[in-house]
């Protein structure tokens, strides 16, 4: 099955993770001159370390490039040494925050609440805030995939989720940075099945407006495969985004 025509307008994200300097400037400037060329049919957000949102949405903000954060605190502000708040984000030009990323999720312990309490701070900043699930290797492999994935949707976003404030990425843990994905047809089962989450939960009006991300070795050779599946709106890229040619490949997914 593909995406069907009321689909909501996808989203392409890159996070860079904890790469890139001021010098990676370049590669923004060259995405911005491709995709000024050739507008793809959907949203482009890179999130770069937080360094970088300032100078990166100084100069590139409104020009077919949105800018986000990878993480924040759940407080507002406080002694909480090293950590970034949503205001600080949204005040240094961010439009979205990445939450519960499983690097985070495995590296810091953060919980299904902590991940919600994270998105709702995130809401009150204005942010929108694209909050992580995804199971591990083990999960899948016991069969259990779906309900691990539908437990923490439900338990990830907070009670003032709205489909314009808050994106769903499904990332399979073991496809983060491995080169593997999974097939067509199991990305396709588990989309549907946060998509069925998602409206039972938020109705039958809101539930398909919601944007359902799937993130995990997307590159240029597999984007178009996997980002025409139904449910299926948008990619959650790492590696791939570092460098404007690949991400820019990615986006050929939705040019016509
Ligand atoms: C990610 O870290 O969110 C990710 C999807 O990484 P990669 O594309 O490199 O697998």
């Amino acid at each position: 099955m593909t995406r069907s025509p009321q689909a909501p307008r996808p989203l392409a994200a890159g996070n860079w993770k904890m790469n890139g300097l001021l010098a990676a400037r370049t590669e923004v400037e060259a995405l911005g001159r491709r995709i000024a060329a050739a507008p793809p049919a959907c949203d482009v957000l890179i999130c770069p370390p937080a360094t970088l949102i300032r100078p990166f949405a100084g100069a590139w903000s409104g020009q077919g490039i949105a800018f986000g954060g990878q993480d924040c605190h759940a407080a507002a502000s406080g002694a909480h040494t090293g950590d970034i708040s949503a205001a600080m984000i949204a005040d240094a030009g961010g439009a979205y925050v990445i939450i519960g990323h499983s690097e985070r999720r495995a590296a810091y312990g953060e919980s299904d609440a902590a991940i919600a309490a994270k998105a709702e701070a995130a809401l009150s900043a204005g942010l929108v805030a694209i909050v992580c699930v995804g199971e591990t290797l083990a999960e899948r492999d016991a069969g259990s995939a779906i309900a691990v994935v539908c437990g923490q949707v439900d338990a990830s976003l907070p009670p003032a989720a709205t489909p314009d404030a808050v994106v769903v990425a499904y990332e399979p843990v073991w496809a983060i940075g491995t080169g593997r994905t999974p097939s067509s047809g199991d990305i396709a089962a588990m989309h549907a099945a946060i998509r069925e989450r998602l409206t039972a939960r938020f109705g039958a009006q809101e539930g398909p407006r919601f944007r359902i991300l799937y993130g995990g070795s997307v590159k240029p050779s597999n984007a178009a495969e996997i980002l025409h599946l139904a449910n299926v709106d948008g990619a959650l890229v790492g590696g791939a985004s570092l460098k404007a040619a690949d991400f820019d490949a990615i986006l050929d997914a939705y040019r016509g």
